[in-house]
């Protein structure tokens, strides 16, 4: 696949007639071949995105389509090592790092809107440095995969391979889907692959530093994000 063959234009209607036909024929396929059919499908309007936790999703991509647009959000709150992370992927994985962030810095959006908006209103908080950031960004993709897995969590447990994405009018993909804990260690490891340091000091799932936790063994991987309130999901993935 070329990352420099020029892009066809789609319609909505194509789009997502795409997305409904591999959605059944890709089912039960790979990774590798999920992201293969997506990078010869959409060419430069394909992305890859990813939370800097691991880098097993833009390994996987950048082996089928070297070069492949990797868009990360920098929200103003990622750990020191998250923002490592992805400095260090795009020097050692043949992936072009797209870096998005929010319209205000969080000085500028405690100006205006007063400081820990996340403790206070955490729904908002992400929709301004997560949400609105990827919407922007995703403009100019047709197709973005997403690394989330059905072992995750309840809300993930339904997630299929490829699907319309009404909201964004775009293909949604999902190559490690079907994926378990123990595959992506295995990948991690088969590959020596960089990961995130946090994951190796008791936070199995890393988000923002003001609403990320360690967890406790036995405990649900996530169930340092947003604890404590009800909140599950950042509105990324959906
Ligand atoms: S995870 Fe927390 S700090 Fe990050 S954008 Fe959401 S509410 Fe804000």
């Amino acid at each position: 696949m070329s990352l420099a063959m020029e892009a066809p234009d789609r319609c909505r209607d194509e789009l997502e007639a795409l997305a409904t036909k591999a959605g059944h024929e890709l089912a039960d396929a790979s990774a590798a071949e999920i992201l293969a059919w997506a990078a010869d499908t959409f060419g430069a309007r394909f992305c890859v995105t990813s939370s800097m936790q691991d880098t097993v999703l833009s390994h996987l991509a950048s082996s089928v389509a070297p070069g492949v647009d990797v868009v990360f959000l920098d929200t103003g709150y990622h750990f020191a090592e998250t923002l490592g992370t992805a400095d260090a992927a795009s020097v050692v994985i043949p992936i072009n790092l797209v870096t998005v962030r929010p319209r205000q810095t969080v000085a500028e959006q405690d100006a205006t809107l007063g400081p820990e908006l996340y403790r206070r209103n955490p729904e908002l908080c992400c929709q301004l440095r997560k949400v609105a950031p990827l919407e922007r960004a995703l403009t100019s993709y047709d197709a973005w995969a997403t690394g989330v897995r059905r072992d995750e969590s309840q809300t993930r447990a339904d997630t299929p391979v490829v699907s319309w994405n009404e909201r964004r009018g775009k293909v949604r993909i999902a190559p490690l889907a079907s994926w378990r804990q123990e595959d992506v260690d295995r990948y991690i490891t088969d590959n020596g692959l960089l990961t995130n340091p946090l994951l190796d000091d008791g936070y199995p799932s890393i988000g923002c530093w003001p609403c990320t936790r360690r967890v406790a063994e036995g405990e649900d991987p996530r169930a340092g994000r947003w604890a404590g309130r009800t909140k599950t999901e950042c509105g990324i993935n959906t």
